[in-house]
């Protein structure tokens, strides 16, 4: 066969010495290979008919390792009918299968004198069997998946150069339900090289999370997912049974419950066993109100002690309420005791590993208060001194008291926030551990090196930049620990020129995260101080934060995968109020999303979180609030509560369900709080199911105590998951309050004429554009536009199509029958 154009030969020859490095690919896990034809090295011996249709050719790749592939280019001759049929493929456990094709194809135009003849697509069939049939073959038992084309052609440049261009065309077949099948490829008429056929399916593959063990697990060829239950590894317990979800796509999702180590196997590394048990406490001075305790080192250490935690209670008090302490040596003096009073303590030590075991209980009585022992012949002057000083103490506590509240009024704290600072890190706490504001220390560097690691920078290797931080860029990269496996993390930098103050700002996030150790929270890897640039180091968000990933995927996820995503949020958010740390600025973009759709909470900080949104306005009490996510009280009069964090999950939950939808649109901050004020909520986001809705009003109460806690809010979602079959009824079909802010004034047919008009408050600008200069003349004619409209005049993407559609559907009905009230 010649070397011209038309040759088949020449096809190959171009692709092998174009291309043949990009087909040195590695599978993901989650993919099954029922068929790769690159694997083969001999014959594949697949069928062709007629025989001087399609041709097998050898080649070599660039390790010489042979490869067949085959090819067709009849582009001369009419009513080509050229049909090429794999070796018959057992199904294996696969439901449905995905057939990925790497091909080249000629443009028409680039073949001189093929004009009428030549076509530029082939079909891809198949035959469903239970045996293998050998050579028996009859072309109308297939049945059709596709018609396959090129996105990018073999096609000469004006230099005369040869581009040639590997197309990659993946399809899905299914519900798959014989034992195996055959597909087949038809050619009529066009110039076409099969370098590659690659047929498999998806599993979730097995896997360990949370101790518990996953079993490879087949999807369901339907939307649903496969509800999987976990195995705890060996030497390990249930304590809430482990279960995840396995979508169709192959993915885990939803992970919920866990299993824990048992006594004695509790996991460790080369680097980290916690310490053993403080021993040998004992009493060295008592007063009335003070005591001095000393201890011996634990006995066995397993590394350098960084502090230990006193913590101690009134004996009656029994643990409801308790003070914790931090002490660098084995010893300390605890004051402001109430005199002849027992007290109860334990101290446990602290390495880079965490904290261990808790000491004995150890008991203390503080001495009788002396100054009422006074004896009957102490002279009237001194009563009357201790009188007076009596006196003095009471009216300078009452004054005390009296400017506490009006100067701090704003400070104070919601009756069931349960942080409670009494500076210098001193705690009172109703019996979990709490949050430490990193500001009460009186050196800030102190507290990053209490909660955060320090780390080498040789360790950490900056790959790209990922976003812009306030203090500077935000860069992909990984760390590599001594004896530790490398891990891609995400590193923020501090950018130079620095002042004393940004510094401290910087780092007070590292310090605050550092502290928490939850699933749905950011994790901190470490800080690097010592030497620059100054870098907080945190584990790397594939998907980047929530608001951006979810209009990018707009209308791809399941119910339930949203459900999940926001179970995630709410379980963190339950950690954070638990430890009794209020966000004040929880919103979609401060949500990070991994590969594995977990979502976690991030962007910690103090007021500079809200000086460092982009959301965030000054009020007229001053100081920054991101006005659309915050609750009425706290844009009033900053009372920022774990119940003001409610309300702005309620609207991260709104934002999630419209996918990444602006609240209130283009509404002004003004008219927003007015709105609000008044008693309007926003409206349902199109397809969301009721319960979900009713639980946004739920946060958006105005009465802060009648909004969810966020454990509530957990179990709701935990139902739902269990459930899914309640979030089909959605909100748009069954009653809705009739304080929507897209209620029925807002809805009506509007007499600005064009629908791009309409369009505006929606926010579906992209679609504005198409639809600008078409009028509506009725209601009928709006309720009958099909997505077959919305085709016609360029919405060509089906999450906007399926929401105009269902916008009118809305439109339509709101128009006829009005909001109807609850
Ligand atoms: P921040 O300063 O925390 O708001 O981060 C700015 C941007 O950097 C975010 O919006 C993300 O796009 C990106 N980013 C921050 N942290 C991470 C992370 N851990 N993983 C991936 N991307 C991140």
């Amino acid at each position: 066969m010649d070397c011209d154009l038309r040759s088949p030969l020449f096809l190959i020859h171009l692709f092998m010495s174009t291309f043949l490095p990009a087909l040195c690919v590695i599978y993901p896990l989650n993919e099954v290979n029922l068929l790769d034809s690159k694997a083969s090295q001999g014959e594949l011996g697949w069928i062709s008919y007629p025989s001087h249709g399609w041709e097998e050719i050898s080649g070599v790749d660039e390790h010489y390792t042979p490869i067949r592939t085959f090819q067709v280019c009849n582009v001369m001759e009419y009513s080509q009918n050229n049909w090429l049929r794999t070796n018959w493929i057992p199904r294996q456990s696969a439901q449905k299968i995905y057939v990925e094709l790497k091909f080249t194809l000629r443009d028409c135009n680039s073949i001189p004198l093929v004009l009428g003849t030549c076509k530029e697509t082939f079909n891809l069939l198949y035959l469903e069997t239970d045996d293998d049939q050998g050579s028996h073959f009859r072309e109308h038992q297939y049945l059709k998946i596709d018609t396959i084309a090129a996105d990018e052609s073999f096609t000469q440049t004006d230099l005369g150069d040869r581009i040639l261009k590997l197309n990659i065309e993946v399809r899905e077949v299914g519900p798959l339900t014989k034992k195996g099948f055959y597909l087949a490829f038809q050619d009529v008429g066009a110039c076409v090289a099969l370098v590659s056929v690659r047929v498999y399916f998806k599993k979730c593959p097995y896997t360990v999370r949370n101790l518990a063990s996953f079993p490879d697990t087949v999807p369901m060829d339907s939307q649903s997912l496969v509800e999987v239950k976990g195995s705890c590894v060996n030497h390990s317990k249930e304590e809430e049974p482990p279960r995840m979800y396995c979508s169709t796509e192959g993915e885990w999702l939803v992970p919920i419950g866990k299993c824990l180590c048992n006594q004695g196997y509790e996991e460790r590394s080369s680097t980290c066993q916690t310490p053993s048990a403080v021993s040998g406490i004992r009493k060295e001075k008592t007063t009335r109100n003070s005591v001095s305790l000393a201890w011996q080192e634990p006995e066995r250490p397993n590394g350098i002690i960084l502090d230990y935690e006193i913590k101690y209670y009134e004996k009656e008090e029994q643990e409801t309420s308790y003070t914790i302490l931090r002490a660098r040596g084995c010893n300390v003096t605890l004051g402001g005791l109430k005199p002849n009073t027992a007290y109860l303590l334990q101290i446990r030590a602290r390495t880079a590993a965490g904290y261990g075991a808790s000491s004995t209980t150890f008991q203390f009585e503080t001495s009788p208060d002396s100054a009422f022992s006074i004896s009957s012949e102490s002279s009237q002057v001194v009563l009357i001194a201790i009188s007076s000083a009596v006196a003095i103490i009471l009216l300078t506590v009452l004054l005390y008291v009296l400017i506490g509240r009006v100067c701090c009024r704003s400070k104070s704290k919601h009756p069931d926030e349960k942080r409670l600072h009494f500076g210098n890190g001193h705690l009172r706490l109703p019996g979990i551990r709490t949050y430490i504001d990193p500001h009460t220390y009186e050196d800030p560097s102190q507290a990053v090196h209490e909660f955060a690691k320090e780390l080498d920078a040789s360790c950490i290797a900056i790959d790209k930049v990922v976003g812009a931080g306030e203090f500077g860029e935000v860069c992909s990269g990984r760390l590599r620990l001594p004896s530790k496996k490398e891990i891609c993390v995400a590193i923020k930098t501090l950018k130079g020129g620095y002042t004393d103050k940004q510094r401290r700002d910087f780092l007070a996030e590292a310090s605050i995260m550092g502290q928490f150790d939850h699933p749905n929270i950011i994790r901190l890897e470490g800080v690097v101080t010592r030497s620059k640039p100054v870098m907080i180091v945190t584990e790397y968000m594939e998907n980047g934060s929530l608001d951006s990933f979810l209009r990018k995927h707009d209308a791809q996820f399941t119910g339930i995968q949203l459900v999940g995503m926001l179970r995630g949020i709410a379980s963190g958010m339950k950690y954070l109020s638990d430890m009794g740390y209020v966000h004040r600025d929880l919103a979609a973009r401060n949500i990070l999303v991994n590969s594995n759709l977990v979502c976690k909470v991030s962007d910690f900080g103090l007021s500079r979180v809200l000086e460092d949104d982009p959301e965030g306005a000054y009020t007229t009490r001053g100081g920054k609030i991101p006005i659309r996510w915050t609750a009425p009280e706290a844009i009033a009069y900053r009372k920022f509560t774990s119940a003001s964090d409610a309300w702005s999950y309620g609207i991260v939950l709104w934002e999630v369900m419209s996918y990444g939808e602006r609240p209130y649109w283009e509404m002004s901050n003004q008219d927003v709080i007015k709105a609000v004020d008044e008693g309007y909520r926003l409206p349902p986001p199109m397809d969301c199911p009721a319960t979900l809705y009713q639980l946004m009003l739920d946060c958006w109460q105005k009465e802060r105590n009648n909004r969810p806690k966020f454990e509530q809010i957990v179990s709701i979602l935990d139902k739902l998951i269990r459930n899914p079959g309640s979030l089909k009824i959605t909100a748009n079909t069954t009653s809705r309050p009739a304080n929507l802010l897209l209620d029925r004034s807002s809805l009506e047919v509007p007499s600005m004429g064009t629908m791009g008009d309409w369009m505006d408050p929606m926010r579906t600008l992209p679609c504005k554009e198409a639809f600008s200069g078409v009028s509506y003349s009725s209601c009928d004619t709006i309720a009958k536009t099909s997505t077959e409209d919305l085709k016609k005049v360029g919405v060509t993407i089906v999450g906007p199509q399926k929401k105009i559609v269902s916008s009118l559907k809305a439109l339509d009905s709101n128009t006829k029958n009005g909001p109807v009230p609850v």
